[in-house]
């Protein structure tokens, strides 16, 4: 980007503007997943909504490729692109409570980690995920799943309103009375219609929990994984976890002499009376003698980071994610032989029952996009090179790899073009199930935790 063009983006700004050449550049570049190196023009870190309005008309008018960058987790680096303009909301992390209500404003750039510790002081918590350095932007946008969704709903679902920057640089407010179109369409439809610079959130009384991770030995793998097929399907809602395999990281609860060998993890977070967790998790030890675990009651910050060290930012990650229904045997097969070879990763084959016969997802159902959410996730660490998303023929919202567009269409007036296919509604009948696609910042063969 040339020196003229940069200073009229700054004159415009409060926030930071950072180009090729400026101190910091290869710092503003960088997006969790070592394997994305892209270079963009440049970086804008707005300082509020106003900054990204002005940033979102620049890249507009002089035609450049935008992305916007919550907490940069996205596995395919959508928080960036090559020659274009990212809009990087990490100084827009500010999360006001307002207890009474039960709501907390969430800024776009903020992300699970500060919500939080910022709700833990109340006493209460809405649905993450299960890493606390995950921005609250793209993992709600794309439907989010964590520790606490059986019992209270994805991500999304506690959503009340988001105010959002539209590719026409329009401030407007999405919830269901006001611009419902575009509420319903970012409960699920990724980061594809316009930079949400706050979300509302609904809160729940989750204070402490009573959980953590329990290792056991590979033999016992079959074991663990038919013991959780049926303990999730009749479990009380407000459990929460999965099956997966993981190194053993250098801990103090693990022999040092087996630091390094792959295991059998059970991840554990039960939200309801704390009294009760050992008599939940009870079923668990009884299935295969406990090689080491780390379970017993928590905040819920705390759980929620608990394997923020293991995820740490500059790792070279190559994902592949798969929705089934069931977990069929011959899946179990396929993760026992694929799951303890990832040897040189971080935990890597990951199995997420995502629903429950329970009220909380019922509602879930009726309140956004996602029509059906019946899918197990299974998330082998290694795979093929991630394709782009086809349009579904469900008529559902798919969002493929590429940032929104800004360019000059035919003649010259100059558009915004999202790089998302929008169709009707989905009515009835699954797009999850079997389909990969409805992730908000994932290619059908990449997902995310
Ligand atoms: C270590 C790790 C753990 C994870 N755990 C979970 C989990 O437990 N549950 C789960 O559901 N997912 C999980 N994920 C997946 C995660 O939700 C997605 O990768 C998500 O897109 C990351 O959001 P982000 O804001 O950090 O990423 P970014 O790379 O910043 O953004 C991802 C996408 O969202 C868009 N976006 C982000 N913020 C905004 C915004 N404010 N307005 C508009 N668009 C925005 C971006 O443009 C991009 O398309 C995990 C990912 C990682 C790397």
């Amino acid at each position: 980007m040339g020196t003229i063009t940069a200073e009229l983006l700054r004159e415009r700004m409060r926030g930071e503007v950072i180009t090729a050449g400026d101190p910091g550049y290869d710092e503003a570049r960088k997006v969790y997943n070592a394997m994305i190196d892209r270079r963009p023009a440049v970086v804008v870190r707005p300082a509020n909504a106003g900054d990204v309005a002005a940033a979102v008309n620049f890249a507009r008018e002089n035609q450049f490729e935008l992305a916007v960058r919550g907490g940069g987790h996205s596995a395919p680096g959508y928080g960036t692109v090559d020659d274009g303009l990212v809009i990087d909301l990490s100084r827009m992390r500010d999360v006001r409570v307002d207890p009474g209500n039960a709501g907390a404003m969430v800024e776009g750039g903020a992300t699970w980690g500060d919500v939080n510790t910022a709700t833990h002081a109340f006493g209460m918590a809405t649905t993450g995920g299960i890493i606390s350095t995950t921005g609250v932007g793209g993992l709600t946008l794309g439907g989010g799943i964590g520790y606490l969704a059986r019992g209270l709903g994805l991500s999304i679902d506690n959503v009340v309103s988001a105010e959002v920057v539209t590719a026409d640089g329009r401030l407007v407010v999405a919830t269901e009375d006001e611009n419902g179109d575009l509420f319903w369409a970012i409960r699920g439809g990724g980061g594809n219609f316009g930079v949400v610079t706050s979300f509302e959130f609904r809160l729940h009384p989750v204070e402490h929990v009573y959980g953590g991770p329990m290792l056991f030995e590979l033999e016992s793998g079959r074991d663990v994984f038919r013991f959780y097929r049926e303990f999730i399907a009749t479990a009380p809602e407000q459990f929460g976890g999965f099956p997966a395999f993981q190194i053993a990281p250098p801990l103090p609860f693990i022999p040092e002499d087996r630091y390094r060998e792959p295991f059998v993890a059970f991840v554990s977070c039960w939200a309801g009376p704390i009294d009760e967790g050992e008599r939940v998790l009870k079923p668990m030890r009884d299935v295969a003698p406990v090689f080491a675990e780390h379970v017993g009651p928590m905040p819920y910050p705390a759980i929620n980071s608990a394997f923020d060290a293991l995820m740490p930012a500059g790792l070279q990650h190559y994902w592949k994610g798969n929705f089934v229904t069931e977990l069929t045997d011959e899946a179990i097969e396929a993760h026992l032989e694929h799951g303890p070879k990832c040897r040189w990763s971080i935990p890597r084959c990951i199995c997420m029952r995502s629903t429950a016969p329970s009220g909380a997802w019922r509602l879930t159902r009726q309140r956004s996009r996602i029509a059906e959410r019946t899918s197990l996730r299974s998330l082998p660490g290694r795979g093929q090179t991630p394709r782009r998303t086809k349009p579904t023929s469900r008529g559902s919202v798919t969002t493929t790899t590429r940032p929104l567009h800004c360019r000059r269409t035919a003649g010259t007036s100059t558009s915004c073009r999202k790089t998302t296919r929008t169709g009707s509604r989905p009515t009835t009948g699954p797009t999850m199930s079997g389909s990969p696609r409805s992730r908000g910042d994932t290619t059908p063969t990449t997902s995310s935790m």
